[in-house]
């Protein structure tokens, strides 16, 4: 009979193994301990429901540069002997999840435990050539646990005031690549805080030394400084989208923008909201009120921030916004993301799709309010970003026409001015079957063509296009409100009434031998010479037959064979 054996592994190598191919940036470590703190005084907040109050918790780093250490302290749950070994002496074994997993449903939403995978705690080996944990849990001795993470793991009964963890990493020698003594700098941790840990919900306390103006030389003329060591809470613990919209004044939100996108300026809209359903969310949304820098080179990257229950989680998370909408910034927060298990990305497209297709659907429905009720401030949007709008026209092989096409604003011979489609088609004339558009470099160059003058005469409106993009909009979105967009200087128009049609054609006869006599001068130069009525001012003009216009050769013409 053969006898099951268990398989042993070279924990040393393994865990080597896994740390390093998990993680990209050794600096999350601090991310994950402190998830740990908040886990582990969730824990005993819950366990304690009623009896206690959240502001006698806290999370509290000491960097200690002597002893070449950093420590980190909670008065959460702690660990009794057999937790820390199992928790700790097993690689992915998450006491976390087990103790979610026990919790009713309707606990699970009051606490935001962060931990699932079991292995995030060893990521501080990743800095520390050795670690001390001692822990204690309340009524039940404190325990020392201590591991070089070569050669397992040693314990001992110790010493702790009250329940709680203490965490102490003796950090690795400084290389070349790595220079580890930076986890002991205040600056360094403060901005790891502020970019991983800034909503963990309990505070995180750190001293640190700050020069003050002494007291007694407050009001002199030369105040005197003195350094002096503050205890300071490192995290904002809740994040100005959790906070309640109607509590949040403008400033809050422009000053939000302005310290986590890099703008110098106020946003020219804030879009803030929540979705409940399957992937539940909060985004917060700006669009910028001018074109950010770098915008339209090769390695501008859209997207936005991703936290997982409050987590910073990435930068740039480009699924969540269409191409169309990669001028918006801001964040999303999930608590239903499934991530993998470095926590740097996650397991689902599905749940970013779904995200994704909300925004989507709110920022145009807030562009659409704007154009609506405020045409002032859309109009400013647009000569920002309406370009952005046209290619999600025509982007997409037009699948998402539908999407843009009220959105968009064209120049009118109409006063000049910018109009919608829906503007155009409600103000055509009776028998007007088509939408007259005609493209050139501007405006005014437009403005003087022939065919322009007679449009305008007769009454008709016309759409100027001046942008590259605009004829290829036209050709995808081919009709609107079942009107078919014509370019008035392709082919012919249908522009005369019964009574001028009978006119030009008794001209034509009239002129039958003249109108030969051209075309068999002009030969080879043109295809068809033609009395119009086209023209009012002008005695002749060229006009492109169907197919591909003046305006679209050029551009084709332009194009980087
Ligand atoms: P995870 O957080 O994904 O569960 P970790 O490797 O980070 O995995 O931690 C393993 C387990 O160790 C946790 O689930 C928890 O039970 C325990 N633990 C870690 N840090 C602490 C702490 N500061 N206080 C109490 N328990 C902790
Ligand atoms: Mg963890």
């Amino acid at each position: 009979m053969t006898r099951k054996k268990q398989f042993k592994a070279e924990s040393k190598r393994l865990l080597d193994l896994m740390i390093n191919s998990i993680y990209t940036h050794k600096e999350i470590f601090l991310r994950e301990l402190i998830s740990n703190a908040s886990d582990a005084i969730d824990k005993y907040y819950y366990e304690h429901a009623g009896h206690v109050s959240p502001d006698q918790f806290e999370i509290r780093l000491e960097p200690n540069k002597e002893a070449r250490t950093l420590t980190i302290i909670d008065n959460g749950i702690g660990m009794n002997k057999e937790e820390l070994e199992e928790n700790l002496g097993t690689i992915a074994k998450s006491g976390s999840l087990a103790f979610k997993e026990q919790m009713d449903d309707e606990s699970k939403n009051d606490v935001d435990i962060i931990g699932q995978f079991g292995v995030g705690f060893y990521s501080a080996f990743m800095v520390a050539k050795d670690l001390v944990v001692i822990s204690k849990k309340e009524e039940e001795p404190a325990w020392r646990w201590e591991s070089d993470g070569e050669s397992g793991y040693t314990m001992e009964e110790a010493q702790r005031d009250g329940h709680g963890t203490t965490i102490i990493l003796s950090l690795k020698e400084d290389t070349e690549e790595e220079k580890y003594s930076q986890y002991l700098e205040t600056y360094e941790l403060k901005e790891l805080v502020r970019k991983y840990s800034d909503y963990i919900r309990y505070p995180i306390h750190m001293n640190v030394e700050t020069s003050k103006v002494k007291e007694e030389t407050k009001d002199s003329d030369k105040p005197e400084y003195e350094t002096v060591i503050e205890d300071q809470t490192l995290n904002s613990m809740v994040p100005l989208w959790k906070r309640q919209k109607s509590k949040i004044t403008e400033e809050e939100y422009n000053q939000f923008y302005k310290d986590h996108f890099f703008d110098f300026q106020d946003p020219q809209r804030v879009i803030h909201f929540s979705v409940e359903g399957n992937v539940s969310f909060t985004a917060l949304l700006y669009i910028p009120s001018h074109v950010p820098q770098g915008f339209y080179q090769q390695d501008y990257k859209k997207g936005l921030q991703l936290y997982c229950r409050g987590v910073f989680i990435m930068d740039h998370a480009e699924e969540l916004l269409p191409d169309s909408l990669r001028f918006v910034k801001g964040l999303v927060d999930s608590q239903d993301l499934s991530l993998n298990i470095s926590r740097e990305m996650l397991q689902h497209d599905h749940q970013l799709k779904a995200i994704a297709s909300r925004i989507e659907k709110k920022v145009l429905s807030e562009l659409t309010t704007m154009l609506t009720k405020e045409r002032e401030e859309y109009e400013k949007f647009w000569k920002e970003f309406g370009i952005n709008l046209k290619f999600g026209v025509y982007n997409n092989y037009g699948m998402d026409k539908e999407k843009f096409q009220d959105l968009l604003l064209f120049y009118s011979s109409k006063e000049q001015k910018l109009v919608t489609l829906n503007e155009y088609v409600n103000r055509m004339k009776e028998d007007q079957k088509d939408i007259y558009y005609v493209s050139g470099k501007d405006v005014a160059l437009i403005d003087k063509l022939p065919i322009v003058q007679t449009l305008k005469k007769k009454e008709f409106e016309v759409l100027y296009l001046t942008d590259e993009v605009d004829e290829f909009v036209m050709n995808t979105l081919m009709n609107y409100r079942e009107k078919t967009f014509k370019n008035a200087t392709q082919g012919d128009l249908d522009l005369n009434t019964e009574e001028e049609k009978k006119e030009l054609e008794k001209t034509k006869e009239d002129n039958k031998d003249l109108l030969e006599f051209m075309k068999e001068s002009l030969k080879d130069k043109v295809s068809e010479v033609k009395l119009s009525n086209r023209l009012s001012e002008d005695p002749v003009c060229l006009t492109a037959g169907e197919g591909l216009s003046f305006e679209m050769e050029k551009v084709f013409a332009n194009m980087p064979g």
